[in-house]
């Protein structure tokens, strides 16, 4: 007898001829995220095995949070010819549970001696027999007691949900607009959550805004790799251009223009990362330098396709799902962000372009784009230990 975690897939089922591909990827990223803590991971018949654990409850975590995972069923695996111990153990599974149950027999293997509806009957009765707190119920129960015969028989009960999504490294990459603030952490794990894998960029201001402001969008970075297998952190220097912008741009214009300023390097930083878009966590009428018109104006500096996954979304709804995914405590925490710090009092809602121009032929944009570029940072998470 021995402890496996089952794994199962949602959305990689619906592949047809790719699917090995997809398996693939998720195999190793589920390897990946046991790695640490020493697991076994393998494929076999079409479902993921993680076996030689040694803390269960460890090992879900981790897998659960691997997006391609449907749900993970910690489950037993024990010798089929021995029916009366399959029993015995189906009762040590469902000990203590009350309510209603049913078994669902599963039979790959079409030799056993029993068929499905057998193995339901005989399982079932001896459950009855043995659990005076449970009912049966075939239509609604509360617990189903799953038997699969496969090599040997897998048991389990409890299925614990995953995150969902394929298996990052499956859609391509995108370089990920990271601002210390509650959106665009969401935003960058919804694309990671298809698949894609992230790396990010963050503008910082020194000393405008302060080292624990980077600390902070390092910290969120780091969360979010905990699911996105991995992220490199481009730290660039933006209080030159920010400085630039203020002194000689119209204010009313000013955040918009630091925001194509924004975008311009972001795409270039993309490029050299592999990565074919930029993401952000902007949402319609948000702030000033979200209306239409305005990110109609930011859209127009880059080539890349723009991804923003809370364009439609209400803060409270971002909020919840910050929660959710364990980044909104760290967005919370109060540093200045480089956006705050240089807010004008009134900010075009209706931005003209000519007058964007105006502004940017200024500024000796070229040279402070590469400026900035050649003294970014590059942070790599999570840290090697
Ligand atoms: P967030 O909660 O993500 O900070 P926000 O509502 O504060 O969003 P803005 O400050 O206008 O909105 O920024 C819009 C988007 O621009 C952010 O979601 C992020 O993708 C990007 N952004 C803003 N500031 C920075 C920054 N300092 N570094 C990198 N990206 C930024
Ligand atoms: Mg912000």
């Amino acid at each position: 007898m021995e402890q496996l975690l089952l794994v199962r897939y949602g959305e990689i089922y619906l592949k047809g001829l790719n699917r090995p591909y997809f398996l693939k990827a998720l195999v190793s990223r589920v390897r990946e995220a046991v790695g640490p803590v020493g697991g076994k991971v393998w494929l076999k018949d079409a479902r993921i095995f993680v076996g030689e654990i040694t803390d269960m409850e460890d090992c879900i975590r981790r897998v659960t949070r691997v997006f391609g995972v449907h749900s993970v069923c910690p489950a037993v695996r024990l010798d089929k010819a021995d029916f009366d111990a399959v029993c015995a153990q189906a009762v040590r599974l469902m000990e203590g549970l009350t309510g209603t149950f049913k078994v669902e027999a599963r039979r790959s293997d079409k030799r056993y001696p029993m068929d499905s509806p057998q193995i339901n009957a005989e399982v079932g009765g001896y459950i009855l027999e043995h659990c005076p707190g449970l009912k049966v119920d075939v239509h609604h129960p509360d617990h189903v007691m799953s038997v699969e015969i496969r090599d040997q028989a897998y048991l389990y009960v409890r299925v614990i949900p995953g995150a969902g999504g394929m298996p990052v490294g499956t859609g391509g990459k995108a370089a990920l607009l990271l601002s210390g603030g509650i959106d665009s952490p969401v935003a960058g794990y919804m694309i990671a959550k298809r698949g894609v894998e992230l790396c990010a960029v963050h503008f910082w201001s020194f000393p405008y805004t302060s080292e624990r402001a980077k600390e902070k969008v390092i910290d969120l970075a780091r969360i979010l790799s905990e699911s996105s297998c991995g992220i490199r952190v481009h730290v660039v220097p933006f209080t030159d251009i920010q400085l630039q912008i203020h002194e000689k741009c119209p204010e009313d214009y000013t955040t918009l223009i630091m925001r194509r300023f924004m975008m311009r390097i972001a795409e270039r930083i993309a490029r050299q990362e592999g990565a074919e878009a930029l993401i952000t966590g902007e949402s319609i009428g948000q702030v000033a330098s979200q209306t239409m018109t305005a990110l109609n104006m930011t859209n127009q500096v880059v080539q890349m396709p723009v991804f923003r996954p809370l364009i439609g979304f209400d803060k409270i709804d971002i909020i919840r799902y910050a929660e959710k995914i364990g980044t909104y405590e760290t967005s919370c925490l109060p540093y200045e962000d480089c956006c705050t710090v240089f807010t004008p009092r009134h900010p075009a809602t209706h931005p003209k372009l000519d007058k964007i121009l105006q502004g940017e032929a200024a500024l000796d944009g070229e040279r402070l784009i590469e400026e900035a570029l050649a003294a970014t940072e590059v942070v790599t998470l999570p840290e090697r230990a």
